[in-house]
């Protein structure tokens, strides 16, 4: 499969990398489409988006990828989701992720349905517990969900998928990568949604659920 990865993470948070280093390891690891969504409350968003932009907009020019500007809204208080969502995009984002409820923190409870109620978020990272009515917002929203790369994270990643697929909600695979052993190729990336339950057919449309994703921030990007 073309290798889109909306979830990773630089220095400017938490990851190990400058975004350029982080571009250059994903696209020698088989990544096509690679967003860098770094950690953000209500600090910085202006300030973060504009740096990870810079940096895309550099390797965009000389690099054979498309690298894209986010943010990953994370333990934001669910009230305060939807007006900080609106300030990323505001401020540039190409798309906006919420750090959602993982197993393996204690993120506010309330944090999946605000994300998935709100019109400027594009992708819900591991939704953990998710429930079938929030999964089916998600669905009339557009809003992605994700079947988690990552340790701990992917815990629940069978639950997101069971729940995802009765209510016909979009998912996608995120490595959430903060460092050298967390990227994905191609290959693997089947391995982890295959390893949530999903077959061949439900692989391919996470396949081209990453690239309606695309598709949506490229034409909101033309209209800025
Ligand atoms: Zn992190
Ligand atoms: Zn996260």
């Amino acid at each position: 499969m073309k290798l889109c990865d909306f979830h990773t993470h630089t220095f400017y948070s938490d990851g190990d990398f400058s975004p350029v280093e982080l571009v250059r390891r994903a696209m020698v690891s088989g990544c096509s489409v690679i967003g860098i969504a770094d950690h953000v409350g209500a600090g910085g968003i202006e300030r973060l988006v504009r740096e990870i932009a810079a940096d895309c907009e550099l390797v965009n020019k000389h690099w054979d990828i498309e690298a894209l500007p986010s943010v990953e809204l994370t333990h934001v208080p669910p009230g305060a989701i939807a007006e900080l969502a609106a300030t990323a995009k505001a401020a540039g984002a190409a798309y906006v992720a919420v750090h959602g409820e993982t197993l393996v923190e204690p993120v506010e409870p309330g944090t999946n349905l605000a994300a998935v109620r709100c019109r400027d978020v594009d992708y819900l990272c591991h939704p953990g517990p998710i429930t079938p009515e929030e999964a089916k917002i998600a669905a009339e929203n557009d809003v992605f969900l994700e079947i988690s790369a990552r340790r701990g994270h992917c815990l629940s990643n069978g639950h997101v998928a069971r729940i995802a697929r009765a209510a016909s909600a979009r998912l996608l695979v995120g490595s959430d990568a903060h460092g050298g052993d967390g990227f994905l190729t191609p290959e693997f990336a089947e391995q982890v949604l295959a390893g949530a339950g999903l077959d061949a057919d439900e692989i391919a449309v996470c396949g081209e659920n990453a690239e309606l994703l695309l598709q949506r921030i490229r034409a909101r990007i033309a209209q800025r």
